[in-house]
């Protein structure tokens, strides 16, 4: 069956992904789970388990895609004190590449795999870090082409990072925000699937971290789930995670969805602070979560939805803050994550302190991404002009 989307705001549909609403906003998938409860749950390894929620099923043979979610829920006394409530640390470091973007990454080739993405043989997607490595790491397993367009002035480090999994590299100058848009328009035009922070397919696998932190509070919910964002694209799915296991019947109440940013580069907070209807751009400055520090959120407006239809925040905490918390989680819980992970130990501890939970209260906070991922290897990345790209994007899907 093709892939049917809907806009979550206006409720018009289409019939490829890859574009947006007429109103503007990102389109999802139409999955509508009439029936499903914990007992559906599949004998299958990670996120496979919620398959019934998929639209997509384990490939096989499975190969790094058996390895994607299943991550562990972590307390440790430390945090409960650090914070100042039951800190329930879901440990997104634990996926193969080392962030809960594998979710996505897993169910985009799963997709392609099963033939339901058309005539796509190559994936992409504009990343300058985990998402960029997931992808090319899932690319490598199910041999796929994969391009992956960073920004010109990149770290050498993370070009070493992603560049183990030999996708091509491209580091373009110019607006990265228009990026991402033209790659969408470009992978349409050649074939190749740009499987961006918001794509559909990444939110349908972003929804397993929900699914799975529900499974894990079983009949319950937590009090709140804490969650770093940046594009919004893992805020839309766990939101949209939590909306089909209440229309399922499976949850009466939708846990608290609270959204943390780096206070540098904040729109989504600073759109719930000002009670705005719509995320806007915003300038950003500089912050040492440079993995979410996006200053014009694609699934902004999606993100303060969820925030507003759950009872939730919008928050930012400060680098001092971020700093803090990471060294907490390393020197008491021994986790190793990276900045961005931090960000959300420290909204938990934030949002104590502003009276939203009290010590009683169970959160479920998302550690996104480890710290431990370094390594390099010799990577050719030229440098060309976002004008170019048409030309080498076509030269590489090979029209
Ligand atoms: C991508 C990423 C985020 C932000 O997720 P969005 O879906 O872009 O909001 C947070 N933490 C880590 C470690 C990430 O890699
Ligand atoms: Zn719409």
């Amino acid at each position: 069956m093709p892939l049917r989307y809907i806009c979550y705001d206006c409720g018009s549909r289409g019939s490829d992904g890859s574009g947006r609403c007429g109103c503007g906003e990102p389109l999802w998938l139409d999955t509508s789970p009439d029936a499903f409860d914990w007992d559906d749950i599949v004998d299958a390894p990670g996120l496979w388990r919620y398959e019934p929620l998929l639209p997509a099923s384990l490939p096989s043979p499975p190969s790094l895609a058996a390895a994607a979610g299943g991550t562990p829920l972590l307390r440790d006394d430390a945090l409960d004190s650090f914070v100042g409530a039951s800190v329930h640390l879901k440990l997104e470091g634990q996926q193969p590449t080392g962030s809960f973007k594998d979710r996505g990454s897993a169910l985009a080739l799963a997709a392609m795999e099963a033939g339901l993405l058309g005539e796509s043989e190559a994936i992409g997607t504009v990343s300058h870090g985990n998402m960029a490595m997931s992808t090319a790491a899932f690319a490598a397993a199910f041999d796929r082409p994969c391009v992956v367009l960073v920004p010109d002035d990149i770290p050498p480090e993370r070009l070493g990072v992603i560049g183990q999994f030999d996708p091509t590299i491209l580091r373009v100058r110019g607006d990265y925000g228009r990026l991402y848009e033209r790659s969408l328009e470009l992978g349409s035009e050649y074939g190749i699937r740009f499987v961006n922070s918001d794509s559909p397919l990444r939110v349908e696998g972003q929804k397993t971290t929900a699914l799975e932190l529900c499974e894990a509070f079983a009949p319950s919910t937590p009090d709140g789930i804490v969650l770093p964002v940046s594009s919004g694209g893992h805020a839309s799915g766990v939101w949209k995670a939590l909306g089909e296991l209440r229309a399922a019947g499976v949850i009466d109440d939708l846990p608290a969805l609270h959204l943390v940013q780096a206070a540098a580069c904040a729109p989504i907070a600073e759109a719930f602070a000002a009670d705005e209807e719509t995320v806007s751009a915003v300038e950003g400055g500089e912050t040492i979560a440079y993995s979410i520090a996006n200053a014009d959120p694609p699934s902004g407006t999606r993100a303060l939805r969820a925030v507003r239809d759950t009872g939730g925040a919008a928050l930012s905490v400060d680098d001092d803050a971020i700093r803090s918390a990471q060294r907490q989680l390393a020197t008491g819980a021994g986790v190793s994550v990276e900045t961005s992970g931090a960000v959300a130990l420290a909204g938990a501890k934030q949002l104590v302190a502003d009276g939203v939970f009290t010590e009683d209260d169970d959160v479920a906070v998302v550690a996104t991404g480890t710290g431990l991922t370094e390594a390099s290897a010799d990577v050719s990345a030229p440098a060309v002009d976002l004008a170019a790209l048409d030309g080498l994007l076509a030269e590489f899907a090979g029209r």
